[in-house]
């Protein structure tokens, strides 16, 4: 049997030039008043896909979700879902369904009334809701508690209700606007595969708002990073982290080191790049840097070496100074000033318990780095 790790590394529709966009939005804006909430922005989601918005408060992504669910419709610019404009049909209409951040259960009603409810509504025979309702139980493993109210539940629980009652009426697309975010943190990293499997299991197109770049990195398949209405960019989890595109993007998720200057020349995809101190450079994955460019060259921390002696096969060693060092067990973070000032965040695994070359406050060190272990990056 195929687990479920390898079917998920086979699915990369994006990368098929002819796979059909199922979710798109094109040159979508959204404006109330003045104020642009959604800024020209063209993006496709691909049928089966478990696609994250995020950023920011007020990036825009919830008015995006809200669209594609129908409760506001684009100032200019169109959405179309399986190849049809769904411009004018209402929210009931569309084959998309909203799970809110508040769950918005009916405290009143029962587990199951509540996960029968939508269906109810659609005038779905009595039996046929039965056995629905059976079935969702049985899908959240929530069958126990089908007769109990919203307030007899945990936090969890009442998410996996909610969940259950949305997925119900078997809508094609599942929108999540922060689908976690009542929960506390263990069991959001729980529910969190939880809801990987859930998606799996039904075929369903997931598409979820989130400001938490951890939950977005462990349950999606690509990642739209927005800011200010805008998508900066689309990428899978591991290409976001190591392919950043601007300095935006680099920044936003995880920690990151930046090495500003300007590009003293370039051969094929390496580039020499000056620091303001003078200090020098020459790193691959130049990107569209040309010479006399200003320029960063991004890496994370765990692709820095800290060592006490410059090490003899350094392409690239800059000394500092330790100016701060956290150890946390696993792993140990080391802060190091640089001559010009500039504080380099460095990690390195613990996998041995004692370490060879220990550093402490204040020693003399050298960060280097492999030409490869980054980007360079021209936004
Ligand atoms: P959050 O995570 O805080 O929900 P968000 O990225 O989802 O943020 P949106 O809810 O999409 O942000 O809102 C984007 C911007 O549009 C915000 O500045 C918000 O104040 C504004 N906005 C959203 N809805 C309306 C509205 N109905 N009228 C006026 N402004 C609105």
């Amino acid at each position: 049997m195929k687990s479920l790790g390898s079917i998920r590394r086979s699915f990369a529709p994006w990368n098929d030039p002819n796979a059909k966009p199922y979710i798109r939005f094109e040159n979508v804006t959204k404006r109330f008043g003045e104020f642009t909430a959604v800024n020209d922005l063209t993006l496709t989601i691909f049928e089966r896909e478990f696609f994250a918005l995020l950023g920011a408060s007020g990036c825009g992504k919830s008015t995006l979700l809200r669209m594609l669910a129908g409760f506001e419709e684009p100032t200019s610019g169109r959405i179309l879902l399986d190849g049809q404009d769904l411009r004018g049909i209402p929210p009931y209409r569309r084959p998309v369904n909203m799970m809110f951040q508040s769950y918005a259960l009916f405290p009143h009603m029962t587990v199951e009334k509540n996960i029968a409810f939508g269906l109810k509504q659609e005038g779905m025979p009595a039996a046929d809701i039965a056995r629905r309702v059976a079935e969702m139980l049985k899908l959240v493993k929530l069958e126990q508690f089908a007769k109990r109210k919203p307030h007899q539940l945990s936090g969890g629980q009442r998410q996996r209700v909610a969940l259950a009652r949305s997925v119900a009426k078997r809508p094609k697309v599942l929108l999540l606007d922060e689908p976690l975010g009542a929960l506390d943190k263990k069991l959001r990293e729980e529910t969190q595969f939880e809801l990987m499997d859930l998606q799996q299991e039904l075929g369903l197109t997931f598409v979820v708002v989130t400001h938490d770049q951890e939950e977005a990195m462990t349950m999606a398949d690509r990642i739209a990073i927005m800011d200010k209405g805008q998508v900066m960019q689309v990428a899978t989890p591991a290409e976001v982290y190591e392919a950043p595109t601007s300095r935006f993007v680099a920044g936003f998720v995880g920690n990151i080191n930046m090495f500003e200057g300007k590009v003293a020349d370039r051969q094929a995809n390496t580039v020499r790049i000056t620091g303001p101190s003078g200090a020098e450079i020459t790193v691959e994955n130049a990107g569209d840097a040309a010479a006399g460019a200003d320029v960063a060259f991004a890496i994370r921390p765990e692709k820095i070496r800290v060592s006490s002696k410059r090490p003899a096969d350094a392409v690239n060693a800059l000394q500092g100074e330790v100016y701060d060092i956290a150890y946390l067990g696993d792993m140990t973070v080391y802060h190091v000033r640089l001559g010009d000032g500039q504080i380099v965040r460095a990690s390195s695994l613990n996998a041995q318990r004692v370490t060879e070359d220990p550093l402490t406050w204040s020693d003399s060190a050298w960060v280097s780095f492999r030409p490869d272990a980054g980007v360079v990056l021209t936004r």
